[in-house]
């Protein structure tokens, strides 16, 4: 079985979705090592951290490709107000716009219709990877992470060996390096670290969301919830940003969530 499997790998084209999160990169140095036929593919939000433009291109060097970007010229924000919603845990079309869409568009025109798509997720992320597949039909979604046993804590060593720099969100605690630590889906602690760690950055979302919520009109409702005796309240992002300031919130030290794009659509 394993031989087949790998008599079918070598076959087929392997298209990796480089992220700028630890976990493609080292799909990509794996598909290197073990002499993969594959690409790079970097679906660019335009709201990405500098350094993660920075460890793509690294990884890119490192595997002696080049880097195909794909951009709509959009970033979150504006998918938000075409759509006159603003994305939300349940409802993240930035994503399904600015990534899953450019990239499916990307395949359908130049890889074969039996080629892989290789997201950087392992089996802790098992689920998304078998919702990802959901949304991506016939086109086989591999994760090397799991075919090749590699877990996160080689991740360090892996990047190490190619010297390669981890990229610096993880260093400040975001879990991924999407969107330059913003995200629809992220939970407070995730926000309240993009507070303390880049406050310029978040005072753009603040002041792009509440430019969103006037263009969007009374039905534009923020991402961010907290829930007090029962009730679920949605914060803007300057409503958050006061009552932490204020000392009036309390956020779990683990309520950072997870990114879903490529698998929740
Ligand atoms: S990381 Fe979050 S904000 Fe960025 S595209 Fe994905 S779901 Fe949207």
């Amino acid at each position: 079985m394993v031989v087949f499997e790998r008599r079918l790998a070598s076959q087929m084209k392997h298209w990796i979705s480089l992220s700028g999160g630890v976990g493609s990169g080292v799909s990509a140095l794996t598909a290197r090592r073990f002499g993969y036929d594959f690409e790079l593919v970097f679906a660019d939000t335009l709201i990405e951290d500098e350094d993660a433009y920075r460890f793509n291109r690294d990884i890119a060097r490192a595997c002696s490709k080049e880097l195909i970007t794909l951009t709509t010229g959009k970033d979150p924000w504006d998918i938000f107000v075409e759509k006159r919603y603003i994305g939300n845990t349940r409802t993240a079309h930035c994503s399904t716009e600015l990534k899953t869409r450019p990239v499916m568009r990307f395949l359908d025109k130049f890889a074969g219709a039996g080629d892989a798509l290789v997201l950087g997720m392992d089996w802790s992320e098992q689920d998304r990877i078998e919702r990802a597949q959901g949304v991506w039909g016939d086109r086989p979604i591999v994760s090397l992470l799991n075919r090749h046993k590699i877990t996160r804590p080689q991740h360090g060593a892996i990047l190490a060996l190619a010297g390669i720099k981890m990229p610096r969100l993880y260093e400040h605690g975001f879990p991924h390096n999407n969107c330059g630590g913003f995200c629809v889906k992220a939970g407070l602690k995730q926000f309240k670290t993009l507070m303390t760690s880049f406050p310029e950055r978040f005072d753009q979302h603040e002041k792009r969301m509440s430019q969103v919520m006037e263009q969007i009109g009374p039905t534009a409702r923020p991402f961010l919830r907290k829930t007090v005796n029962g009730d679920v309240n949605y914060l803007t992002l300057a409503q958050f940003k006061e009552a932490v300031e204020d000392g009036q919130i309390e956020i779990g030290e683990y309520d950072y969530r997870g990114c879903g794009c490529f698998s929740d659509e």
